[in-house]
């Protein structure tokens, strides 16, 4: 662990404007961490927006104010959009009265700068508040927790250190965070502390039921008819115990899918009790392959995608490979063979 929940709300305190982030093309995490921190900093009267690359998958948008999230690729643009504060509210700013405030960017579930994949970031004092193992603390002040199942984890007790109560809005983003990170509950980095985070979730009014069904059963029939394709396309290697699924823009208009419909598709192999990972393999054009990779226990496929510079979590894990299609496949699928326990006893 790096840093502490109260290293980086001293540094909140102290400061009036703030620009959110996180990873482009976000996930609930992403999303549901940096609304759940806009909402508390409201409460404490901070001027806050959250700029992202790329909009929220569209089954989290109904979500309390995801619709305040701009969409930009660049910060610069964005930073006098903060007008010279009124002298009333400018108590205990470091800048000169009048003066036009550098906001400060907080950089929530990004492992990386450039994983955020907007520009003008690193001129600006940054606030680095991650989980993901391998995290360079490249903030100024930095708050990583490799430990945490989701970032919405560390957001929830940042909210608490900065003695804001768990609105039912807040605690709706805490649990976006948390559902979907932790694969709705299943991956193995789960602790108590995140069930009593989601007893007092649901103490605050959240409709945890209701939460599912929006997050995980709401999507359009093209959702239906690519996971039967996927599924009907599915390889299997290292003896049984690894699902390989591909994709590519062809398969998705056949399908009448969206990218959004294919949001966690990569788990489902693992519903088979002797699968252990899967691979699913997404071409982007003629030279470059977008892994996502799930695994269950013990297997490690963080390992996996950092031999192609990629990174994530134990079990959930990416990266990018760029060269011949079939090559690159035959690659992942003998990294992550090698990755599996051994066979016998
Ligand atoms: P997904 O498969 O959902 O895209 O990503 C699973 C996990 O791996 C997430 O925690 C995500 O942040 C991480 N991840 C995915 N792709 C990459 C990548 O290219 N680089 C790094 N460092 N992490 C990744
Ligand atoms: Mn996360």
């Amino acid at each position: 662990m790096i840093g502490s929940a109260a290293e980086v709300a001293a540094a909140i305190r102290s400061r009036h404007s703030f620009i959110l982030t996180s990873h482009a093309r976000p996930d609930g995490d992403a999303i549901g961490s940096e609304l759940a921190l806009a909402l508390a900093l409201d409460a404490l009267g901070k001027r806050v927006r959250i700029i992202n690359r790329d909009p929220a998958p569209e089954s989290y948008r109904v979500f309390p104010s995801v619709d305040r999230v701009e969409i930009g690729d660049t910060v610069s643009a964005a930073a006098p959009a903060f007008a010279p504060d009124e002298p009333s509210a400018s108590a205990g700013k470091p800048q000169a009265p009048g003066a036009p405030e550098q906001p400060a960017v907080i950089m929530l579930e990004c492992g990386s700068l450039d994983r955020a994949e907007v520009a003008g970031l690193d001129g600006l004092f940054l606030i680095n508040i991650d989980h993901h193992p391998g995290n360079p603390a490249y903030g100024a002040v930095n708050w990583i927790d490799e430990s945490a199942a989701a970032c919405a984890e560390l957001v929830a007790d940042l909210i608490d250190t900065l003695g804001v109560p768990w609105t039912p809005a807040i605690a709706t983003h805490l649990y976006l965070g948390i559902v979907t990170d932790t694969g709705g509950f299943r991956h193995a980095n789960i602790t108590a502390d995140t069930f009593t985070r989601c007893r007092r979730i649901v103490e605050a009014g959240v409709d945890v039921a209701a939460m599912a069904r929006q997050i995980f059963d709401s999507f359009g029939v093209g959702r239906l008819r690519i996971t039967g394709a996927l599924l009907a396309g599915m390889e299997l290697h290292a003896a049984g115990r690894l699902a390989v699924l591909s994709l590519d823009d062809d398969l998705l208009a056949r399908c009448g899918a969206t990218v959004d419909d294919t949001e966690n598709l990569v788990n489902l192999p693992l519903g088979a009790r002797d699968v252990l990972a899967c691979a699913l393999l997404k071409r982007q054009g003629p030279e470059t392959l977008r892994v996502s990779l799930r695994s269950k226990g013990t297997v490690d496929v963080r390992q996996v995608a950092a031999h192609w510079k990629g990174g994530g979590h134990v079990n959930a894990a990416g990266c990018t490979i760029v060269g011949a299609y079939e090559q690159a496949k035959a690659r992942i699928i003998a990294a992550t063979s090698a990755a599996m326990p051994q066979m016998g006893n």
